[in-house]
């Protein structure tokens, strides 16, 4: 996957402002002349493979499940896959979220059992990560998927990490009842993805540091980079625990700017930043909510930041190859 993104041209002219207006062109073809390419198709032959197919794109945040008010369908994600030519994406179970009416609220048994069942129908395009309930769930019946292979004897694993919502699981992410997943986490090799929110809330990005530093061979992700912004606070865990070293944190894009994913890059490394969406939040048109992202950082980083971003830092990571 590394050489594919390699292969790309440093800088991508005869692409730099047309994406939003190509993609809306694309869509209108395919839909009255299913079998017609634009132009900018037949001169971009990996676009066969979707918009972003040449890119070998990994979305290390998507979910499964539902959540009221949210077209998280399982067949709206993998449509837009499809559509963009994403090669892989990480998925949780959101009904692992304790917010009745809202969620279904399943325990970590049932949620990551239906999980395990969507992955390996897609196995080609999904691994799981799994949803924690640290308040009443508890690590020893989690281990048990980190152990899923796909077949037995295989070794490739369903499920590459954990996943902690201090928001909608309501525990402080410095909470004691962490440490037991986040040693999990160490046991097996794989990382801890967080949501982070704004400071003083459960999921403050000082408090995921805290319970990271804890952990220091753990690499944790705070999604969002804080949840909507400002991305300040997840900025600087970041740059801290890289010079005490003391911790191994990464950022990610979610619901982040473009111009705030240009800064953080620049800020704490494009070997620290992950592309992640939060598939499917924004529904059937998911995706085209981060084209003008994915074109620009392809114009601003150099290849191989960009890569790192959009594809290394993850496989690294979660050993997906
Ligand atoms: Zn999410």
């Amino acid at each position: 996957m590394s050489q594919r993104v390699s292969c790309l041209p440093a800088s991508s002219d005869d692409r730099d402002d047309g994406m939003p207006g190509l993609a809306i062109t694309a869509l209108i073809v395919s839909l009255f002349f299913p079998n017609t390419r634009t132009p900018e198709e037949w001169s971009h032959p990996g676009m066969d493979k979707g918009i972003w197919g040449n890119l070998s794109i990994i979305d290390c945040h998507g979910h499964i499940g539902s959540f009221k008010g949210y077209d998280l369908d399982t067949k709206t994600l993998l449509s837009n896959i499809e559509r963009y030519g994403v090669n892989m994406v990480l998925v949780s179970n959101i009904d692992g979220a304790n917010l009745p009416g809202t969620t279904k609220n399943l325990d970590e048994v049932q949620a990551n059992t239906v999980a395990s069942e969507i992955i390996r129908a897609h196995r080609k395009i999904l691994r799981g990560l799994i949803w924690t309930r640290p308040n009443d769930g508890n690590p020893e019946q989690v281990e048990l998927f980190l152990k899923e292979t796909f077949k037995p004897g295989e070794t490739t694993k369903v499920f590459v990490g954990l996943k902690l919502h201090p928001m909608m699981n309501q525990f402080p992410a410095d909470d004691p009842v962490v440490d037991g997943y986040l040693a999990l986490c160490e046991r097996y090799g794989v990382p801890a993805v967080f949501h982070s929110d704004k400071p003083g809330t459960h999921a403050d990005p000082q408090k995921i540091y805290a319970a990271a530093r804890r952990h220091p061979k753990v690499p944790v992700i705070l999604y969002h980079s804080t949840f909507f912004g400002p991305h300040d606070a997840a900025l600087d865990v970041v740059k801290a625990s890289r010079a005490n070293n003391d911790a191994d944190l990464y950022l990610e894009t979610a619901q982040v700017s473009t111009g705030d994913v240009i800064e953080a890059v620049k800020a704490v490394g494009s070997d620290r930043v992950l592309f992640g969406t939060d598939a499917t939040y924004f529904g059937k048109e998911h995706y085209a909510k981060y084209e003008a992202m994915v074109q620009t950082l392809r114009k601003k980083l150099s290849p191989q930041e960009f890569g790192n971003v959009m594809a290394h830092n993850a496989e690294r990571l979660f050993r997906l190859h």
